[in-house]
């Protein structure tokens, strides 16, 4: 469906669980307040979102976190996204530290794509900027999922201009990596942001041979070059210097059932009060689900307000959002 500025809203991203076995250092250094567990929504509950979402033109889901992998649901969450009608794919992002355990049960369950979280290849840098996380497991995970055929795709938050290790370790692989400019969400405002345009020419000039890439890659907002040689295309998510908020098609679902419009305000709905409404009726829940969306869809705030950080409301981590 359209939201109020005519915007095509038909991607969702679906947070699993606000936990996770890292502590990134612009994410939750410290960890998360652990919630009870009849706080965070079901199986059940995320799939029957997912489906009035469906019913109302969302055709792409992104499964997040915290981190999806570290709930035992995750392959039986993908597989059931993957049985809703009009649901076209369903995607995962993980730092991919339990991804080679689970490959073969993501694989199965008809998984469209994955994208694996990491900043750098340097094991000790990785470390320091994950709380203690060991690279090799991840830059292993990121050549299995390669080699399984499952699309494959880095996502690394831009900490320095020194990203060129990170093209080296994709060259060979299908594999595209994807620069992202680091938000003023929760944690992330201790850090400034690292310009992808700074990056983007960094690159340049390492290879002048560097050429846009004409066909679209995903669903997202990243642009795309070639750098001749490399098997994989290099991305740029450029939220704070290349604002994109005009073609901005998503929404977010919280692992606590809040329906949110935009990263940086507090707006939107709580969806897990209406499921878990004992004096509604199941069909009436439906209803009054679509309903609520559609609403709040139609109300998504026009663009974010990262430059002005005093209008910012949104207040949780980005582990609680899904990134
Ligand atoms: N744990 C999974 C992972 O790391 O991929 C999924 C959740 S994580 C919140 C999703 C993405 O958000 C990661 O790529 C992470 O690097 C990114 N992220 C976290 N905090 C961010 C921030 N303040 N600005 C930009 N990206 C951020
Ligand atoms: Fe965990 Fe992902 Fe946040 Fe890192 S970015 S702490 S891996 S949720």
């Amino acid at each position: 469906m359209k939201d109020g500025y005519g915007r095509e809203i038909n991607y969702i991203r679906i947070s699993l669980t606000d936990r996770c076995n890292l502590r990134c250092v612009y994410c939750m250094p410290d960890g998360v307040q652990l919630l009870p567990r009849e706080e965070i929504l079901r199986e059940s509950e995320i799939l029957r979102i997912a489906q009035a979402a469906a019913a109302l033109g969302i055709r792409h889901v992104k499964v997040t976190g915290g981190e999806p992998l570290v709930r035992r649901c995750c392959r039986n969450v993908i597989r059931g996204l993957k049985q809703i009608p009009g649901i076209e794919t369903v995607t995962l992002t993980t730092n991919g530290i339990l991804l080679q355990e689970r490959l073969a049960d993501l694989k199965e369950s008809g998984i469209d794509g994955i994208n694996i979280s990491l900043d750098t290849t340097d094991p000790d840098l990785y470390r320091d900027l994950t709380g203690g996380g060991d690279v090799a497991i991840v830059t292993d995970a990121i050549r299995s999922c390669a080699d399984s055929g499952i699309r494959t795709k880095i996502n690394a938050v831009a900490m320095s201009l020194e990203n060129e290790p990170l093209l080296e370790f994709a060259r060979d692989l299908p594999v595209d990596v994807r620069f992202i400019e680091i938000m003023p969400i929760g944690y992330g405002k201790q850090f400034k942001p690292v310009d992808n345009r700074r990056i983007l020419q960094a690159i340049r000039e390492k290879h002048p041979d560097m050429v846009p890439e004409e066909t679209a890659r995903g669903y997202g907002p990243a642009v795309y070059y070639r750098i001749p040689g490399y098997r994989g295309a290099v991305g740029f998510i450029s939220a704070i210097h290349g604002k994109f908020c005009g073609t901005c098609n998503r929404v977010r679902l919280t692992s606590m059932g809040y329906l949110k419009t935009c990263l940086c305000y507090e707006d939107g709905t709580d969806l897990r009060r209406i499921l878990r409404d004992a004096a509604l009726s199941e069909e009436e829940k439906d209803r009054i689900l679509q309903e609520a969306m559609r609403e709040a869809i139609l109300k998504k705030p026009e663009a974010h307000c990262f430059d002005e950080p005093q209008s910012i409301t949104e207040n949780h981590l980005m582990a609680s959002i899904g990134g």
